[in-house]
């Protein structure tokens, strides 16, 4: 699989993806991750990407020429169309499914918005798919890109350590995960539960499928609701 970065600033998205289990995945060659620099696709002879909005109001727009080209640019490199998301506030909300889905898709652009956001036409024009991390609003769309980037690429296949990991952990499959120990055994006067020091493994299975209803149903209701309809 590979990602496409569209950005103003490269260097935020590097920094991030050079490291962690995604640097280990790109340096494996499991995945392919690069950030595009829109600003190298301007016409301006002053290297401007953004110009004021049209009926007034604070701030500026990023502007739709750089985008489309700097998307075209790519389409040719690629010698395919990758599926382009806008990250936005205003877009659908991220959610593990949804991640889930497109990891299965060979090349997905994330296009990052900046300032007040971009010109409604290039979005109109290319973009396949807006999504949102939450109902915030941030400063830029390189952390967002970032957060998609990473919670699709644990999702492919060989990126983490151990591919069983990922199934049992939180929003996978509808639930929370249960709460985990590690050693030592008694901590600060707290000691781990006694089932997961018996070395029975179904008893152990059991109690963490009770934890992870318990804790789904106390802290998400709207989850457990919509896992306990599914399973009717
Ligand atoms: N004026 C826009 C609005 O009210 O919807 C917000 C623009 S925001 C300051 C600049 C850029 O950050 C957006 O174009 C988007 O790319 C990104 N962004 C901000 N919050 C986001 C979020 N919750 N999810 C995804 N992207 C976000």
């Amino acid at each position: 699989m590979r990602i496409d970065i569209l950005t103003l600033f490269p260097e935020m998205c590097e920094a991030y993806y050079s490291e962690s289990v995604i640097g280990r995945a790109r340096d494996k060659g499991i995945i392919e991750i690069n950030a595009v620099n829109i600003r190298d696709y301007t016409l301006d002879k002053h290297n401007r990407v953004d110009d004021t909005p049209y009926g007034g109001g604070m701030g500026m727009l990023m502007q739709a020429q750089p985008i489309y080209d700097c998307f075209n640019a790519l389409c040719e490199k690629l010698g395919k169309r990758p599926h382009l998301i806008f990250m936005s506030p205003e877009g659908k909300t991220l959610t593990q499914q949804r991640a889930r889905e497109l990891s299965e898709l060979e090349n997905i652009a994330l296009l990052c918005g900046h300032y007040e956001g971009v010109d409604e036409r290039v979005l109109e024009a290319i973009v396949d798919e807006e999504i949102s991390i939450g109902d915030y609003v941030l400063t830029g769309g390189e952390l967002p890109a970032l957060v998609l980037s990473d919670c699709i690429a644990r999702m492919v296949d060989g990126v983490l350590p151990n591919d069983e990991a990922k199934s049992k952990e939180s929003h996978y499959d509808g639930l929370l995960e249960y709460p985990q120990y590690t050693k030592p055994a008694v901590w600060n006067g707290m000691s781990v539960p006694d089932v997961l020091l018996s070395g029975h493994h179904a008893n152990i299975e059991k109690w963490r499928e009770e934890q992870s209803l318990k804790r789904t149903k106390e802290r998400r209701p709207d989850m457990y609701d919509s896992y306990m309809k599914s399973k009717k």
